[in-house]
């Protein structure tokens, strides 16, 4: 009974944050982000393929009385939203006190894994936090999988975390992540209904690009060749399948980012992400779109996050990220699927009114 009337509260507390945040921004006042990623370290106990986070020499972990002063502030802003991510954030020894207090402060949070630490005993501990919701990866079946995450033993492990959350933490919604690149595109049928009868949803998202980070002589380079026929074929399939989080409009612009198209429609838009969003990084650093600014000049959030973000270079560099047009071509699921749900004009357009319509 407790749950189901925390589950009201926070969407409750949810709309009215939302609601405000619309209020503000179409009366022309400073917009205060509704959602946040903390990027908490860049240390991870793997070596994926497709994956150059864990080569940043910055190997630190934001420290805890930052990040507690961070959730603070930002409750006191109107954010409802925040996803704790790395590298991987089991390896922090007191990532639940983490998890903990962005619960205490923000109504909903979702953590990603990899999953290969998330033992019984921390799937306890994910529902004792409070975590709304778990992400994580499987990139294939098992040999698929291994090969990509570079770790033999990778996929049982994480199965085994999928069947520990779905024992330990009833009630904490489990997502599956996989990244489609050509090595895994053939096992991904296969691994759809694998993921469908664990009974949690899935998500997609394509290969894209990675930062190359100072000091690395070689460049970060990823095949992203793919035989469109294939990506196509997957997407229809993918369409149909009821556990498939993605939106029709993100699955369905995914042959057009691979066969190297400039992707038009929402994706020439002014990006508004900036206004709603923002990215912590373990440094410190608070960016209004990491991937927007190239992993450059973040702002230290330890200076107090009302300041920055109503400072005029802030806000300069939020009407220049309005002409950016990366999305065009790295695309990321975590910036494009918040951006076709705000503005709620972009959730009439792409969500609703494409799903009456059944088209995109
Ligand atoms: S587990 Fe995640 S952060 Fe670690 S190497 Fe793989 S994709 Fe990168
Ligand atoms: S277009 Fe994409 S990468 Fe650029 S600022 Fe917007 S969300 Fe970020």
């Amino acid at each position: 009974m407790s749950g189901i009337v925390n589950i009201r509260k926070s969407l409750l507390s949810v709309l009215m944050r939302t609601a405000r945040w619309h209020l503000r921004h179409y009366l022309g006042r400073v917009d205060f982000p509704l959602a946040a990623t903390f990027q908490l370290t860049n240390r991870c106990n793997l070596r994926c393929v497709m994956c150059n986070i864990p080569n940043n020499p910055d190997q630190s972990v934001l420290p805890f009385d930052l990040f507690r002063g961070i959730v603070k502030e930002l409750k006191g802003l109107g954010c409802c939203y925040a996803s704790l991510s790395g590298g991987e954030v089991l390896t922090i020894r007191d990532f639940f006190d983490y998890l903990r207090e962005a619960k205490k402060h923000l109504p909903s949070v979702n953590t990603v894994t990899n999953g290969l630490l998330l033992d019984e005993a921390a799937a306890g501990e994910f529902k004792s936090a409070g975590a709304d919701s778990v992400s994580l990866s499987l990139d294939g079946m098992e040999k698929t999988h291994e090969r990509v995450r570079n770790s033999p033993g990778a996929f049982l492990k994480t199965v085994k975390a999928i069947e520990h959350l779905k024992k330990r933490a009833p009630g904490v919604r489990i997502v599956v992540n996989t990244v489609i690149m050509r090595s895994n595109i053939d096992d991904l049928y296969g691994l759809t209904k694998f993921v469908e009868r664990l009974g949690v949803k899935h998500k997609f998202q394509p290969l894209n690009e990675h930062p190359r980070f100072d000091g690395q002589k070689m460049p970060y380079a990823v095949d992203r060749d793919m035989d469109i026929r294939q990506v196509k074929a997957l997407v229809e399939y993918l369409l149909k399948r009821k556990n498939v989080a993605n939106s029709a409009y993100f699955l369905r612009s995914i042959p057009g980012y691979f066969s190297k198209e400039n992707n038009r429609g929402f994706f020439d838009e002014r990006c508004v992400l900036p206004s709603f969003f923002c990215e912590f990084r373990e440094n410190g650093l608070v960016y209004p779109c990491l991937a927007g600014v190239a992993w450059r000049d973040g702002y230290p959030a330890g200076k107090g996050l009302r300041n920055i973000f109503e400072s005029a270079e802030y806000r300069k560099e939020v009407k220049r990220l309005e002409g950016c047009r990366l999305c065009q071509k790295s695309y990321s699921v975590c910036y494009i699927e918040p951006r076709l749900t705000f503005p709620v004009t972009n959730f009439l357009k792409y969500k609703l009114v494409s799903r009456l319509r059944g088209t995109v």
